[in-house]
């Protein structure tokens, strides 16, 4: 080892650090930067009603533009929160999205509730709720145009906690949902201590669809038991649509509705301007 040798850091870096860990570490280098810099920035992927086609609801989504590339969540969010960046980041997105429904507010007609995923790491600091709360309230946006996604890391350390802090969320009127649902290790007696409003049934399930549908039944059976509301994550075929739809899964999003868009192009194609007589402030 370096300590043995006698050569310092400097060996130890050379000798036991993977060109993925030195790749990490410069990504979480920028990554303090991007947000002093505005780099980061939200898209968006409505999230659609499968009896209706309306829009219910939009799911932020964080990218990092560094330079000419747009570097997606999937590479720098565990790094952000393996260095524990992603509270700051993660406030960044809260302040941004209220930030957004104000503005709709202004100029949009059925302003659709924003969800924001919120990061284990952010969900477990005590400040989390005050946080949204003074957020929103600063800015006049009511608090059922906040969702909250959080997915089973947040809970399987502390359940106690998780409970306490989706009580409180969901008391001041933030609509609490669990994403990736079937992925974790989470046990079923454990959700039922928690007072969230919605299951989000993990993309991995509703690919295989309609040939695997096991999970993605059960899923539906189970929220539908609860009462809880259900969503599904990635549908990109119309034949996964066809049996979502035929089973009454009532909220669906993916590709085949919509890839997530840059604010001013998901406004354009899915926002109803006010007209300008009736904007009063
Ligand atoms: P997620 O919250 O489960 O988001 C769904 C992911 O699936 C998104 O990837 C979305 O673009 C992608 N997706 C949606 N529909 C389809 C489809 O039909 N086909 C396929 N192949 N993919 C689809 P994205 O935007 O790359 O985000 C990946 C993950 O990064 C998110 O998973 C979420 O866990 C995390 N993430 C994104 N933004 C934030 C953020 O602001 N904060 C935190 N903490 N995590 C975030
Ligand atoms: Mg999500
Ligand atoms: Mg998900
Ligand atoms: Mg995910």
């Amino acid at each position: 080892s370096a300590k043995s040798t006698g050569l310092g850091k400097w060996a130890f870096f050379n000798t036991k650090m993977t060109d993925k860990a030195v790749a990490a570490l410069k990504i979480e280098a920028d990554l303090h930067h991007a947000l002093n810099k505005e780099q980061l920035e939200l898209h968006f992927q409505p999230k659609i009603n499968l009896m209706t086609g309306d829009i219910v609801g939009v799911e932020a989504l964080m990218r990092w533009r560094n330079g000419e590339k747009l570097i997606s969540p999937g590479v720098f969010i565990p790094i952000a929160e393996e260095s524990g960046l992603i509270v700051a980041i993660g406030q960044w997105v809260i302040k941004q999205t209220c930030m957004i429904l104000a503005e709709w507010r202004k100029n949009y007609n059925n302003v659709p509730p924003i969800a924001i995923n919120i990061a284990s790491k952010q969900f477990v600091d005590p400040k989390l709720v005050s946080q949204i709360k003074q957020q929103a309230l600063s800015r006049h946006v009511p608090s059922h145009l906040i969702e909250i996604e959080i997915t089973e890391s947040s809970f399987i350390n502390d359940i106690q906690f998780a409970i306490a802090q989706i009580e409180q969320l969901t008391s001041a009127g933030f609509k609490v949902a669990i994403d990736d649902f079937g992925t974790g290790y989470s046990s079923l007696s454990y959700l039922k201590l928690l007072p969230i409003n919605t299951l989000k049934i993990d993309r991995a399930f509703i690919e295989g669809l309609p040939e695997n549908d096991a999970i993605a039944s059960t899923i539906l059976m189970l929220g539908k038991q609860m009462k809880l509301d259900i969503v599904a994550e990635g549908i990109d075929e119309k034949k996964q649509l066809n049996w979502l739809k035929e089973k009454q899964c009532p909220i669906g999003q993916g590709y085949l509705f919509s890839k997530p868009l840059p604010k001013e192009q998901f406004e354009k194609l899915y926002m109803q301007p006010k007209q300008e007589s009736m904007k009063f402030i």
